[in-house]
């Protein structure tokens, strides 16, 4: 091979846009040389089309002759900063995706796609102003441009978008250019910052006196700042209540002294207002970006330009925001970083919590992951030394725990509202309303029964692309979908056998708050839960007016349990607590824990002390025994035990590949074939399961199989399923994906 260039810097090797796994080399013309950097957005020629790139490398030299050139250079700055790079790079082989699959997830498309700029809007000015005479001539005219100039008079001097005029009096385009014509007005375009909390005003919250336990913690977070090179990720175990969010603020403040910067991640779920308000009211509004996955387009563009110009230090925001172009990154914090909604179920299959702690490593700069209970992952790694664990076992004030009652649901009574809700959860529902106390009601399934089943045959409504049962919602009388949104009428009589007597069964949100409001009528009721929440600002409303008082009974599903902090809380009620013990994943005891604990936290965060009362009938499955005494070491001793037994994860890394297909023995032959040639040189220690049915069979309309591996060391297997699947080619409607430490078992 011959150097056909030997310039140094000459020579610019991208990846192109929306491709394969290949990095290309193009010439940098001379013109260009001392504007390309690593980063640099272009536009380079393949075949007869110019396609959008991002430069990864500048080597002096390619290996490939007759190089075609670099057509211009997109955006004036470079917009990937090396550490990024660096982290799609270990995306890429770490979670065996093409790189161009990782860079997507660092580099959001607004941003990828120079076209969208900055908003501009067109403005308008008085120049002069009529008097009445004139005003009422105009009016006869054109009574639209009359609209305008009033409106204008109103706030004189200043200049009032195009878009303001439109919705406050139907002001089109025309009847301003027709007014500038007459000299009346001015208009110009001024660029606007998109601020998705731009109307809300924030009250300044000042540091707290930390306590004994919150000033250790607090030490050895800065400690980590100041020489973060040394310092190992920090794993903070605080119960709920004890104060962890005050010590991340305080942690940050330190790192604005220093003129550093820093992210926090919260689950998608807990970034409400009253998270982002938590941030805002301590660093002023301006300084804190706000990043997730419901902003527009445009606002997303705005807020990630305020993080790249270093106008915002501080960024929020869910997953994707651990890719945040910040410079001088003193500390990354996770908050509840055992929630499920880091991984993403996308490809890249990216864990945010896990490459929070790879972009520390590589800054460097401190990390503090913080939960009241941790991932079986993230403790192990405490416990084995890889973390530095930190504990907060106390509320603060001397708070107590709340105090959790089981209730065995194996011998309720007859009664129908019964069936929902026990004796026991009535009456201390009733005490709440007496003492002006507020209820959280918690079940993890909306609709109102969860199927329709026939008494005489035992069929039960199905949904026709996917292996579930349909769900029965009241409202609107229809059974429907929970995974494709499939909506039928609902029968009269068994589809099957004919008989009349089918029947509803299970218990979803909409038939706890039917019971509620069956047994206390005059109660304030609300519910929330993905189908009362469809309009946009419900959510927010509906939290606002529980804080407010002016709701005496919450009931809801996961969208309640996490994160909220409402003082008049004295009683949480958990309806079922089985639900998401019985599934078929080796995480359902975790997660069953994880989430009594979360939900009984949301109890007694004020003056008075919280109750709660745990639903079950299986009172004495460990995972609630445990979550009831709020022993997190004790679940962790056994449930350790159990993974270590299967070497499961933590004490083993898993990767499931599926395949799906509208056509089922095409997809089973596909996953027969891909076992089959995984086989052939499989590297050492890697366990490799037999090819099945998943779990959850068809989704909508697609058939799937998965095969499930085992390694004590990913990349040697990770390398090694990328080569294989390279060299495989398989049935076009097979869609076959990697996960690799993957969540998402059904
Ligand atoms: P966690 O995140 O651990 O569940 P929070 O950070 O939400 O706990 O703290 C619970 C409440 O305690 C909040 O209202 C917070 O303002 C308050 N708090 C935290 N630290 C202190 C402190 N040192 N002194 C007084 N109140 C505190
Ligand atoms: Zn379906």
């Amino acid at each position: 091979m011959q150097n056909s260039a030997p310039t140094p810097g000459a020579i610019a090797r991208v990846i192109i846009d929306r491709t394969t796994d290949r990095e290309f080399d193009y010439r940098v013309p001379e013109a260009m040389l001392d504007r390309i950097v690593v980063g640099s957005r272009v536009r380079v020629p393949v075949r007869n089309r110019l396609l959008s790139a991002t430069v990864v490398d500048l080597p002096d030299s390619s290996p490939f002759e007759k190089l075609r050139d670099v057509d211009s250079i997109a955006g004036g700055h470079p917009v990937l900063r090396p550490v990024l790079l660096r982290m799609a790079r270990w995306m890429a082989d770490y979670y065996c995706c093409p790189v161009e699959t990782a860079m997507r997830a660092v580099l959001p498309q607004v941003i990828r796609d120079s076209a969208a700029g900055h908003r501009e809007r067109l403005h308008a000015r008085l120049l002069k102003t009529p008097d009445p005479g004139e005003l009422a001539v105009i009016e006869k005219r054109a009574p639209r441009q009359a609209d305008v100039l009033r409106h204008l008079l109103a706030s004189p001097g200043a200049s009032v978008a195009l878009t303001v005029l439109q919705k406050k009096c139907g002001a089109s385009r025309a009847a301003l250019d027709a007014l500038e014509e007459k000299g009346w007005v001015t208009t110009q375009t001024e660029t606007v910052w998109r601020d998705p909390y731009g109307d809300e005003s924030f009250l300044p919250s000042i540091p707290l006196t930390l306590n004994g336990e919150q000033a250790a913690a607090h030490d050895i977070l800065l400690a980590a700042i100041a020489d973060p090179a040394g310092a190992k990720p920090i794993l903070l175990h605080g119960v709920t209540g004890s104060g962890k969010t005050e010590i991340y603020l305080q942690g940050l403040q330190a790192v604005l002294d220093a003129g550093k910067s820093a992210i926090v991640l919260v689950p998608e779920i807990s970034l409400t207002p009253q998270t982002v308000e938590r941030f805002k009211s301590r660093f002023s509004s301006h300084g804190v970006a706000v990043l997730h996955s419901h902003l527009s387009g445009g606002e997303r563009h705005d807020e990630w330009h305020r993080i790249h110009t270093g106008k915002a230090r501080i960024v929020i925001g869910a997953r994707s925001a651990v890719f945040a172009p910040l410079d001088h990154l003193g500390l990354i914090v996770v908050d509840e970083e055992h929630e499920n909604s880091y991984k993403q179920e996308e490809a890249p299959r990216y864990h945010a919590r896990d490459l929070a702690v790879l972009r520390a490593s590589m800054e460097p700069c401190a990390v503090l992951l913080g939960s009241a209970t941790p991932s079986l992952e993230s403790y192990h790694n405490a416990v084995s030394g890889k973390y530095r664990l930190v504990e907060l076992r106390n509320r603060v004030d001397d708070r107590q725990m709340p105090h959790i009652r089981i209730v065995d649901m194996r011998m309720r009574s007859k009664k129908a509202t019964a069936q929902v809700l026990s004796d026991l959860l009535v009456a201390a529902i009733g005490q709440r309303l007496e003492r002006s106390e507020q209820t959280i009601l918690f079940l993890n399934r909306r609709g109102f029964n969860t199927s329709l089943t026939c008494p005489a045959c035992g069929h039960v409504c199905g949904c026709p692309n996917c292996s579930v049962a349909l769900t029965y919602h009241r409202g609107d009388g229809r059974l429907v979908c929970h995974l494709c949104g499939h909506i039928e009428r609902v029968p009269a009589k068994c589809p099957k056998c004919s008989d009349a007597g089918i029947k509803y069964a299970g218990t979803g949100t909409e038939k706890v708050e039917d019971a509620v409001a069956r047994i206390f009528p005059k109660a304030r009721l609300a519910r929330m839960d993905a189908d009362a929440m469809t309009r946009k600002e419900a959510y927010r409303e509906t939290l606002g007016a529980f804080r407010a008082g002016k709701i005496d009974i919450l009931v809801g599903t996961q969208m309640i349990a996490k994160g909220l902090h409402f003082p008049n809380v004295t009683l949480v009620g958990i309806v079922n607590a089985d639900l998401t013990l019985h599934l078929p994943d080796f995480r359902a005891a975790e997660r069953t824990f994880q989430l009594l604990v979360q939900v009984a936290g949301r109890a007694g965060r004020g003056e008075v002390n919280g109750e709660v009362f745990v639903q079950s009938h299986t009172p004495f499955s460990p995972a609630i025994q445990f979550a009831r005494q709020h022993d997190f070491a004790e679940f962790w001793d056994q449930e350790r035990e159990f993974r270590a037994q299967w070497s499961y994860p933590p004490f083993s890394h898993m990767v499931l590949i599926h395949l799906k297909s509208g056509n089922e023995r095409l997809a089973e032959f596909s996953a027969e074939t891909l076992h089959r040639r995984l086989k052939e040189h499989l590297p050492p220690d890697v366990f490799l399961g037999e090819p099945a049915p998943a779990p959850l069979k068809k989704s909508k309309g697609q058939y799937r199989f998965h095969i499930v591996l085992r390694t004590p060391r990913i990349l040697p297997l990770s390398r090694y399923l990328r080569e294989k699947l390279a060299a495989l080619t398989f049935p076009e409607d097979v869609h076959v994906a990697v996960d690799v430490d993957p969540y998402q078992l059904l």
